[in-house]
Formats: structure tokens, sequence, C-alpha cells
């Protein structure tokens, strides 16, 4: 291709929110072989909603969310800010209609009025969160965090969280001052276009991968959803640029997408990165393409848009 159809084609991205960082970008994604999709807010809406919570402790539901909310306060992750907003919503409605707050106050005022102090607060990726409040340790998070900690999880709780997972929900696990306190139960529907975009590409000749932090239940229930057979869970945010590697091994061209929250070193490790939506600043650094729009369709017009300025006919 001549540099002006590179330009030309640079311009054509851009007009559909593909912003593309140079010709050498470009030229690599007409031989993608693999692309691996990050789950959660990649296909996924990363607008997770809390379907259920659940106290298996002595504690009172509005104190245990108060108490979840807290903890997750200053956590960016989607799942955060599912549980701070159904905290929100639990107290603003089990206080009307007295609340003076109705009409009045912002959701960020009257969420501190009863939000908790945490102090220590740590976001460990891949995992979830721990704090102190009232001068105990709070854990947010996963199977993983709760046994580096060595919490025991209860068989009924176990249970539970088997059912949430193969409802293709996330199970949150709580623990406070030692002891698991409940568990809260997420779902995270896939993007609208998510599965026919999978569908697309394999008629393209790529091959559709998905790899996530989450656990092997959920990642399978969502794969099959979205028509993906190649699935890598419980994947900490260092092991998904290993999975890249891994492919590229046998010289494979690999394109990662993911929305940023963790996925770096993976965009940064695939041959062709492509940071989905808003994203975050680190991820649009290491990102080879940034998708604007948020739709997954654009993978494609990525891809179609390469193979188009560098087709082998000419
Ligand atoms: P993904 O790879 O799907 O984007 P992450 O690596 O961000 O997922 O997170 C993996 C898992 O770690 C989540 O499914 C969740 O169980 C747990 N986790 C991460 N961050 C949090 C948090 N802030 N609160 C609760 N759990 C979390
Ligand atoms: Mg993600």
């Amino acid at each position: 291709a001549t540099p002006t159809a590179v330009m030309v084609a640079t311009g054509v991205g851009a007009n559909h929110g593909v912003l593309i960082k140079g010709g050498d970008a470009l030229e690599r994604a007409q031989n993608i072989r693999y692309v691996i999709f990050d789950k959660t807010g990649t296909l996924t809406q990363g607008k997770a909603s809390v379907t259920t919570a659940k106290v298996f402790s002595g504690m009172e539901l509005g104190d245990f969310l108060t108490l979840v909310a807290s903890a997750e306060a200053s956590s960016e992750h989607p799942l955060a800010k599912a549980i701070i907003d159904y905290a929100y919503h639990y107290h603003f409605f089990s206080k009307l209609p007295t609340s003076k707050a109705i009409g009045k106050q912002s959701k960020e005022d009257i969420i501190s009025e009863w939000l908790l102090e945490a102090v220590e607060f740590s976001a460990l990726p891949g995992r979830g969160v721990q704090c102190l409040i009232n001068g105990k340790k709070v854990l947010v998070g996963n199977r993983k965090l709760l046994m580096e900690n060595k919490v025991l999880i209860p068989m009924e709780v176990e249970s539970f969280m088997v059912e949430l997972e193969l409802n293709a929900k996330t199970g949150i696990l709580v623990a406070y001052d030692g002891i698991l306190a409940g568990v809260i139960g997420v779902a995270d529907p896939l993007k609208r276009e998510a599965a026919v975009v999978v569908e697309g590409l394999k008629k393209m000749g790529v091959q559709p991968l998905m790899v996530t932090g989450d656990n092997w239940r959920t990642a399978e229930a969502v794969a099959k959803e979205v028509g993906i057979e190649d699935v890598r869970a419980e994947v900490m945010p260092a092991g998904k640029a290993d999975v890249i590697r891994a492919l590229q091994m046998d010289g494979s061209v690999v394109a990662m997408v993911g929305d940023g929250i963790n996925d770096s070193p993976a965009l940064a490790a695939a041959d062709v990165g492509m940071a989905i939506g808003a994203g975050t600043d680190i991820a649009i650094e290491a990102a080879d393409y940034v998708l604007m729009k948020n739709s997954l369709e654009d993978v494609i017009t990525a891809i179609d848009l390469s193979r188009k300025t560098f087709s082998r006919i000419r």
C-alpha cells in the first residue's frame, strides 16, 4: 500500500471512531489469526448489576450492604460500582417516605451520609479489594482472595456460589474480621452485538477466544452464550499476556481486545492491541487501536480496513 492509501485508511477509521496508531498497526491487522476478548466490560456491557445479596452471618442486610459498599468506595471496578449502586437503592427505599433526600441531594451526598470510613484500602487486581473498617479487616472479592487470607468458605456458601455461577453470574464473597459474612450475586449482560461479531470473525477465518479473571463456571456460561469455544478463566492480569505469548509461538498474529481495567499488559503484548470504549488512559497508551464507540463491531471494521488497504490483489 502507498503512504496515501495508509493515510486514507487512517482517516476512514477515524470517521468510524476507530483510531489507528500508525501504519504498522494498520498493516498487522490484516493477518490477525486470533482475537482474544477480555470478558468484563469488553464482551459484556461492564454495567454489572446486583441480582442477589445474601447474608451468611448474623448481620442485618442493610448493615451488610453498607459494609461492602464502604469497602468498594475507592475501587474503579465495574463490580464495585454495581455494589455501591445496589446499596444506595436499598437504603434510599428503606428510608422512604421520610427521607429529606428526595429530589434535593445528589446521589453522592446521600451515599456519603451512610458510608463508613475505610482505611488502608487496597485494590488487588484479579481478586478484589481489602481495607479496614471499624478496625476490622474487610475482604470483598473472589475465592482466591479469601483463600489467601485463610477465610473459610462454608459449604452452604460454596453451593450458593456454584448456583450463581452456573447461571453466568459472578458471586462476590465478603469477609468481615476473618469470618465469611455474605455473598453478592452480580449479572453483567453481554453487549448486544457480541454474538454476531464472534460469528462474523469465525466467517472471516479468525478464531475468537475469551480470557478472564473471573471463575471457570461463570466464564464458560458466558462463552457459551456468545459462541466462543476457547476460554481461559481465573487468569491474573499478567497471565493474560502469557496467553497471548503462547499463541504467538508459531508466528500467529494475535489481537487482544480489552476495556482497560488491568488489561494493559495484554494489550501491549498483543501484535494488535485494541482498547475498547472510553477505557483507562494506560490502556489507550498500551493499545494500537482505540475503538471509541465501545462497539465490538469495530473489531471487524478494523480488520476489514486493513485487509482492504493491504489487499494482495493490487
Ligand atoms: P476480567 O478479567 O473479567 O475483566 P478482573 O480481572 O477485573 O476480571 O477481575 C477478576 C475477578 O476478581 C472478578 O470476577 C471478581 O471476582 C474479582 N474482583 C476484581 N475486582 C473486584 C472488586 N473491586 N470487587 C469485588 N471483586 C473483584
Ligand atoms: Mg475487563
